[in-house]
């Protein structure tokens, strides 16, 4: 079948043909319909040598759809040909936190050496893939494979972080999404969707404030030196009770802190390595800053539940797998507004 790989530290992402997976007993092997870019694989594909903790050649693609196409030894329940959604960061399904269904904080998962597709282990940006166990595949029920597969991260993650906001953004407050891309584009319809918060995004694009004003933000702000003033004024002095960091550089960062309001929930997604000091002299008082992973399998289901109702809806450009280097030059030069997607 044909992969797309990242291969050798510092160089593009190549397609080769690899073997076609099969599956062991209480495996499932997907033929996959579409795996979405994100920035984190490009994060991934710069890290150094000497640092790099995955093994190479790495199959990329951490958010996947497909259909079941074969089912290993004592796998019961699922049906051939059934379209499913995968749940990407996978725990040990056993300690204390999987036992929640909050695979994403698995307590175990490194000890065990239990990587996410497409981090770590084979990912979905490929003909088939191989997943561990049926417990990581949640149905589509009428989704579009297509357009649903960013939900499993770019749809989850910003859930997770706002779910978390939400007794914070209650009617008259305000609510800065820094950084409408992929993950940023979707929050903001999450905003819009659970909560009667004032959405404000940031970005440094007009194309992507276009997007965002497109998908539901009330304002939208050049994210430079002075955004964090212009902010304020927005919001009467009085900052914003929820701050979405889809970038997590140092400059957006501190627009963070300098934008949250007293008692603000500050979630600091992007990993672009940036730090928030928290102080009382630093912030405003009682500031909460988490730097949240991905979501819980519960949640997964819940996003997917919301964009069946239709208040969310992922803007897509899709690619063929061939394409998929040139997806991620254009996602590294900032030009894909909203998410690529790969058709292998
Ligand atoms: P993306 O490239 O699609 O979106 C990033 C957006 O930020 C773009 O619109 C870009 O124009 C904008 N931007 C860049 N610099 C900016 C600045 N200084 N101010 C405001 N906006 C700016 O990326 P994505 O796939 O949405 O990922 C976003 C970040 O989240 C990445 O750092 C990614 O690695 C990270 N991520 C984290 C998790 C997690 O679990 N914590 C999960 C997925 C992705
Ligand atoms: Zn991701
Ligand atoms: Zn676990």
């Amino acid at each position: 079948m044909k992969a797309v790989q990242y291969r050798e530290i510092g160089a593009a992402p190549e397609v080769v043909v690899v073997p076609d997976p099969e599956p062991g007993p209480g495996q499932v092997l997907l033929r996959v319909a579409a795996a979405g870019v994100c920035h984190s694989d490009i994060a991934v594909m710069s890290w150094p040598a000497e640092s790099f903790p995955y093994a190479l050649p790495q199959t990329l693609g951490h958010e996947v759809t497909g259909t079941v196409a074969a089912v290993g030894e004592g796998v019961t329940g699922l049906e051939v040909g059934e379209p499913v959604a995968v749940y990407g960061p996978q725990g040990c399904g056993r300690c204390a936190k999987c036992a929640e269904g909050k695979e994403n904080y698995c307590l175990r998962a490194a000890e065990l050496g239990i990587f996410p597709p497409g981090l770590g282990a084979p990912g979905g940006m490929a003909e088939f893939l191989l997943v561990n166990d049926a417990r990581f595949l949640l149905p589509l029920d009428g989704l579009d494979p297509v357009t649903s597969v960013p939900l499993t991260d770019a749809g989850l993650t910003p859930y997770h972080a706002v779910k978390r906001a939400l007794p914070k953004l209650r009617p008259g407050s305000t609510a800065v999404v820094i950084g409408a891309g992929g993950l940023g584009h979707v929050a903001i319809q999450l905003l819009r969707a659970l909560t009667p918060s004032r959405v404000i995004a940031l970005d440094v694009s007009e194309e992507k404030l276009a997007l965002a004003r497109a998908v539901g933000a009330h304002e939208t702000v050049l994210s430079d030196q002075r955004a964090a003033d212009r902010v304020r004024e927005l919001t009467g002095g009085l900052g914003a009770e929820g701050v979405f960091d889809f970038v997590g550089a140092q400059p957006t960062v501190t627009t963070a802190g300098a934008v949250a309001a007293v008692e603000a929930d500050v979630a600091i997604v992007g990993i672009a390595g940036g730090a928030l000091p928290v102080g009382i002299n630093t912030t405003a008082f009682d500031v909460a800053v988490t730097a949240p992973y991905w979501g819980s399998r519960g949640e997964l289901g819940e996003v997917l539940a919301l964009a069946r109702s239709g208040a969310v809806e992922v803007r897509v450009e899709t690619y063929g797998i061939d394409e998929a280097p040139l997806a991620y030059e254009r996602l590294h030069a900032g030009k894909v507004n909203g998410r690529a997607v790969i058709l292998p």
